[in-house]
């Protein structure tokens, strides 16, 4: 085998598992389909067990220049016919909001400051066969590349986890969104702001560089829509007036989830989307695969020291073991969690939203029980 570890897939996952790895001198290959990194950013919220793996790998600090910190986030509502305030939730430590593309780029060049070269563009896998010493990735065009380990961090659609056989257990839910990145005209600054509507839930937080993300429900899909569209429905549910010139970024998207039967296979391991699609609403998803990578990488470079003929000691299978049941349980859990946010985001008629939204507000008086539903939304719980 040519290299210690060879991952699949240079998105937010694969390349923090390599900087993780080439951390513990092992000798990393990163295979990416892209020559070019999208701009259209995905995810733009990270929690601080993300922050936690990012500072492990060298980039937190970089990013907190860049990003802005979410320590408070507003649910507020005119269901009743005025807009009221809902609950305030308070985020100690915040959430730090930086687009997904920011974020790759300091992990790809932490990554080429630890291991230059590391990174292969524009070589896309087709897939992978488990061997005795490790695993072979076959390429597109005949290029085959041998690794101790394989890491399958090649997104949610993962060609290398299909060709492996694992089973996936998914299911489309009938929730739609449209999103899209405006000059932020509001006086919410660093909050994240959640507007409970009869028409469906408005979301927006706020982005580096005077951006604001805005993300509303829909009951069916959009049809080509156009900033003008998102401004028209986020004006009529919430009263905030955007500038469709502004828009930098529109998307429409639907929600699917998918949950591998396992994230191992002897010297194989599944990371990030490959391993766990959750919904976007919640934001959880890019965090899911730092996490997995904080959980698997030590276990790889033990067992890449210790050599392929030995194993670091008799407890070794419980600790794949409990690490692989602990990520799956994780997953589960953020998805669940993702589940709810839907649920609550989708409309009602006005009288019952506005019944709906007294009785949160009555709740969220109870002190604990913020602070433990902003535990649970940062992930920390
Ligand atoms: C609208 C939206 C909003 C979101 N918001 C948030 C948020 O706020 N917070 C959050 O935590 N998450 C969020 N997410 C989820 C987050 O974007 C994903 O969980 C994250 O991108 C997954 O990272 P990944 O590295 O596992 O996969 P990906 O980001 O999909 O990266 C996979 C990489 O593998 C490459 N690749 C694929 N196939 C091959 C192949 N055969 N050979 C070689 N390379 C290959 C791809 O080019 C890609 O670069 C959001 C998602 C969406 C859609």
């Amino acid at each position: 085998m040519e290299h210690d570890a060879v991952v699949v897939g240079g998105g937010p996952a694969g390349l923090c598992f390599a900087v993780l790895l080439a951390q513990a001198g092992l000798d990393v290959r990163v295979l990416e389909a892209r020559t070019e990194r999208t701009r259209h950013s995905r995810a733009i919220g990270i929690h601080p067990p993300g922050l936690r793996v990012l500072d492990r790998a060298g980039v937190a600090g970089a990013l907190f220049e860049q990003g802005v910190r979410i320590r408070e986030g507003v649910a507020r509502s005119r269901a009743s016919g005025r807009t009221r305030e809902v609950a305030r939730l308070c985020f100690d430590p915040p959430v730090l909001a930086v687009p997904q593309w920011a974020v790759e780029d300091a992990l790809e060049a932490r990554l080429a400051e630890l291991a230059p070269g590391a990174l292969r563009q524009g070589v896309r896998a087709v897939r992978a066969e488990r061997k005795e010493d490790g695993a072979v990735v076959r390429c597109e065009g005949g290029a085959r590349i041998g690794g101790r380990w394989l890491v399958a961090a090649d997104g949610a659609r993962s060609a290398l986890r299909a060709s492996l056989g694992v089973p996936v257990y998914g299911t489309s839910l009938k929730d739609a969104y449209l999103m899209g990145d405006f000059t932020d005209a509001t006086e919410d600054g660093p909050r994240a702001v959640l507007h409970l509507e009869p028409g469906g839930i408005v979301e927006s937080f706020p982005l580096p560089a005077g951006v604001r993300r805005w993300v509303l429900h829909l009951d069916a899909p959009a049809v080509d829509p156009s900033a003008r569209d998102l401004a028209r429905i986020v004006e009529e549910r919430t009263g905030s007036r955007l500038d469709p010139a502004t828009c930098t970024m529109l998307s429409a998207f639907t929600v699917t989830e998918r949950l591998a039967a396992r994230m191992r296979l002897g010297r194989v391991l599944l990371a990030g989307d490959a391993a766990h699609e959750v919904s976007p609403i919640g934001g959880q998803g890019m965090t899911l695969g730092w996490l997995d990578a904080e959980a698997f990488a030590p276990l790889v470079a033990a067992e890449v020291r210790v050599g392929s003929g030995g194993r670091p000691g008799s407890t070794w299978p419980e600790l794949w073991g409990a690490a692989e049941r602990e990520r799956l349980g994780a997953a589960r859990l953020a998805a669940r969690q993702a589940r709810l946010n839907m649920a609550l985001g989708r409309g009602l008629p006005a009288g019952l939203m506005a019944a709906r939204n007294a009785a949160f507000s009555a709740l969220y008086r109870v002190p604990w029980l913020g602070e433990r539903t902003a535990a649970r939304f940062t992930m920390q719980s």
